[in-house]
């Protein structure tokens, strides 16, 4: 029996990907997470697939190109309605790729209007009258002003995409929106008949988010940070359940890499060596050095794993970072350590790990690529927009996995999360 989905999803990042996708299971959808674009079928039930494209910052045509083929292929899943997610901050440059890629889907899904709205306020991401705040301050006033890739000096949003899109670009304001999808509704065609394609929309609170989500009901394409996902699921007759966020049975053995070294993940691995856990530290300039660094440490686990989870991490504080880059290179550094714990991931699901948490965006790239993941379930949230997931490596092996990025979760996360699946 070939599994039909409902919602299609294309993310232009892996870690906005399963934003996305804890928000959706957590509406009410059991959602399934590509990366990339699938080359078979899907490995479990889904009512949503999210494909995670890298995609934010490449050139224009070649986003529009990936998010093409996501597109082809979530259709050919029966998708009925398509969202393309970008960051709540509404990450791009003068060339895109938010507008390009929006409208080559438009073109492909011959629709001639939808919405852009990154507001996500559960993440203090709110949209007043076109403007994007980040907390209490313009999105131009944020530290996005002098982000190294996307540098966002402009709040209002009704231009930034403007200068992105050949379509014109207009406004539902937050007056409308606290009116109600009726209202909602008749302000969409009111635009429509202005001739504009697409629409910023506002939206204070969760509130507003569940106001605008009747009036998506028949869009073809919704485009928005990963805020609106919360009203979509209703629109199909779904309802928050916990059998949307249900996995198989975890069994076999756990284990934590960690290669972040934000502040949050500091004080997760302090807290778990402090309450007695099993850890070992990897030295990158041993890494560097040439010593088998990762061959070591599996020798060191291997034997503890049968009494509980082993930390591996090469997480430091700023300073040590810092020194470590100064000799290495940040580049450098940064791709010696992904590698080594990667291979210290492989290793461990090798021996028989089944439950393994990563902390790190970038580490957790490295080691899902690693481990040849390709498809991951989405199941329950550990802390926000942390979920536990289900997987299948290249060998077969199926595997419990939590992928935290840099500053999310509580002090105990690594308890927690065990303690979840026991
Ligand atoms: P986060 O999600 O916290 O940003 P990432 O995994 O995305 O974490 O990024 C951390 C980066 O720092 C990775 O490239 C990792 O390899 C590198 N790194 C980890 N530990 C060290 C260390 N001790 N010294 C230098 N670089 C490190």
């Amino acid at each position: 029996m070939t599994n039909r989905i409902l919602l299609g999803c294309i993310a232009d990042d892996f870690t906005g990907a399963t934003d996305l996708a804890n928000n959706l299971v957590r509406a009410g959808m059991r959602v399934v997470q590509t990366i990339g674009v699938p080359e078979g079928p899907l490995d479990a039930a889904a009512d949503a697939v999210v494909v995670a494209l890298k995609s934010r910052t490449i050139p224009a045509f070649e986003a529009v190109i990936q998010s093409s083929a996501a597109l082809d292929w979530l259709q050919s899943q029966g998708a009925r309605q398509i969202y393309f997610k970008y960051c709540s901050t509404f990450d791009s440059t003068a060339h895109g790729n938010i507008g390009p890629v929006t409208e080559a889907l438009m073109d492909a899904l011959d629709t001639d209007f939808t919405i852009a709205t990154p507001a996500f306020p559960d993440n203090q991401r709110t949209v007043f009258k076109g403007h994007l705040f980040v907390g209490d301050v313009l999105l131009s006033d944020s530290g996005m002003r002098n982000h190294p890739l996307t540098p966002m000096t402009d709040a209002n949003l009704v231009r930034v995409m403007q200068a992105q899109c050949r379509r014109k670009v207009g406004l539902v304001d937050y007056k409308v929106v606290a009116a109600g999808p009726e209202a909602i509704t008749r302000r969409f065609a009111e635009l429509r008949a202005e001739g504009v394609g697409i629409a910023i929309v506002d939206a204070l609170g969760n509130e507003d988010l569940l106001r605008l989500g009747p009036a998506l009901k028949d869009m073809p394409l919704v485009t928005a940070g990963s805020g609106v996902a919360i009203a979509l699921p209703a629109n199909f007759g779904l309802a928050p359940s916990a059998a949307a966020a249900e996995l198989p049975r975890a069994s076999g053995m756990s284990a934590i890499v960690s290669g972040s070294c934000s502040v949050a993940t500091n004080r997760q691995v302090q807290e778990f060596i402090s309450a007695g856990g099993r850890a070992l530290a990897l030295e990158p300039l041993r890494i560097a050095a040439g010593e088998p660094v990762a061959q070591q440490a599996l020798a060191w686990a291997e034997p503890l794993l049968a009494q509980g989870p082993v930390l591996v991490y090469s997480t430091a504080e700023v300073q040590a970072v810092k020194a470590v880059q100064g000799r290495l290179g940040v580049a450098q550094a940064g791709a010696l350590v992904e590698r080594a714990l990667a291979e210290v991931a492989r290793g461990l699901v090798e021996v028989g790990v089944r439950r393994l948490v990563v902390a790190g965006g970038e580490t957790s790239g490295a080691c899902v690529q690693a481990l040849g993941v390709s498809q991951m379930q989405i199941g329950p949230q550990i802390d926000p927009g942390v979920p536990w997931c289900h997987a299948r490596t290249a060998a077969g092996a199926p595997i419990h996995l939590a992928l935290k990025s840099g500053n999310f979760g509580s002090d105990d996360f690594f308890t927690k999360a065990f303690g979840m699946l026991a």
